[in-house]
């Protein structure tokens, strides 16, 4: 089905600096400094790549806001966010755990949350079907009290709060397909019943003691915490399969007024930080299976807020794929690293991970 595809971008968040690094780390003095993996070119291609195909023509482009203060202090302390700003201002530093915040950051991080405030707007005023934010810096892993993993602020997380307060939702499902764990969003609801978060990642990855199937939630929010732990080397198929047999069944019995997508195409198999083999395909089949969702429960109210994803070649294409299945149209772009061959088949482990978050989840949900 078409629909309008709201896309929300600002050149400034590709101003975000974090320097010089080999990968995430410094080389310590043994190799010459690389670019950091978080830097603005993986996203920065991908409104490339929309240009040069004109596939852009097919969207709705929306200009982000600000975030206020205190619209991100519904989600962080002050003392952090405070951290944040007054780092910025002086040059630089790090926020927290690889959390790095470069001169003028802080304004740019409260465009990145205020981008996704605005797609909720956009949402859920009618304006565009659906919408993807391609904001930066990303959100996922900021916990309420600082930073981690290349996040200041946490956006997802802010917008859930603003889709609380402002329109009154009391069921919002947060899908985070990134392939590290959405520790700082996990944090943020996991007393909470009105958010269903599931995040399925890469087992043992980042961060270290994060992610595990057995944490579901806790108060109120017990059964609403959905952890899927997935062995490496996973790809379209297994991924498909964790769709049929846990995420769609939780979704259909939680019937959801929202969903948001922590959307990072770091799954993707030729990701520097992640051990997956999704195909700029299998993100086009995940989101469409999450359209449907949305079709299905909530007229179609879907946001995807841009998270991780490192390789500058490929997530252009993956992110490309997604808004295709967003909008329902179609771009004359083929994917140039599609092999013609079967890809990413499931194998026996992938099944039995699946199986164990069943075994776990089965207290809360039925399984068919
Ligand atoms: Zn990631």
């Amino acid at each position: 089905m078409q629909s309008s595809t709201g896309f929300i971008c600002d050149e400034s968040y590709f101003w975000h600096q974090t320097g010089n690094g080999a990968l995430m780390l410094s080389a310590s003095g043994w190799i010459q400094e690389d670019i950091h993996a978080e830097n603005p070119e993986t996203k920065r291609r991908i409104k490339n790549l929309l240009d040069r195909s004109h596939f852009i023509k097919e969207l709705e482009q929306i200009e982000p806001r600000y975030a206020t203060r205190q619209e991100v202090e519904t989600n962080h302390t002050a003392d952090y966010v405070e951290k944040v700003k007054t780092l910025s201002k002086s040059g630089g530093g790090d926020a927290g755990e690889h959390a790095i915040v470069g001169p003028g950051s802080y304004e740019i991080a409260l465009l990145s949350a205020g981008g996704v405030l605005t797609a909720v707007d956009s949402v859920m005023n009618d304006k565009v079907s659906n919408a993807y934010a391609l904001t930066r810096p990303p959100g996922h892993h900021a916990e309420q009290d600082g930073g981690m993993g290349f996040c200041l602020f946490n956006n997802v997380a802010i917008a859930a709060k603003y889709a609380w307060s402002k329109y009154g939702l009391k069921r919002i499902v947060i899908l985070d397909w990134d392939v590290h764990h959405g520790n700082g969003t996990e944090s943020a609801f996991y007393s909470d019943s009105e958010v269903l978060f599931i995040s399925v990642h890469q087992e043992n990855i980042f961060p270290k003691n994060r992610g595990a199937i057995t944490y579901t939630g806790k108060g109120d929010g017990l059964g609403y915490n959905v952890n899927i732990e997935l062995p490496a080397g996973t790809g379209n198929e297994g991924y498909n399969y964790t769709f049929d047999d846990v995420i769609e069944p939780i979704i259909n019995q939680y019937q959801p007024e929202l969903i948001l997508i922590s959307a990072g195409q770091d799954p993707s198999r030729f990701d520097p930080l992640g051990r997956m083999l999704v195909t700029a395909e299998g993100f086009h089949q995940m989101a469409s299976r999450v359209k449907t969702l949305a079709e299905r429960h909530c007229n179609g109210r879907l946001i995807a807020c841009h998270e991780g994803g490192y390789s500058t070649s490929y997530v252009p294409f993956c992110t490309l794929k997604i808004l295709e299945a967003f909008s329902g149209k179609q771009s004359n772009v083929e994917d140039p690293f599609d092999l013609g061959h079967h890809e990413g088949p499931i194998y026996q482990n992938q099944i039995e991970a699946i199986n164990k978050v069943k075994e776990i989840q089965n207290q809360y949900w039925s399984f068919p």
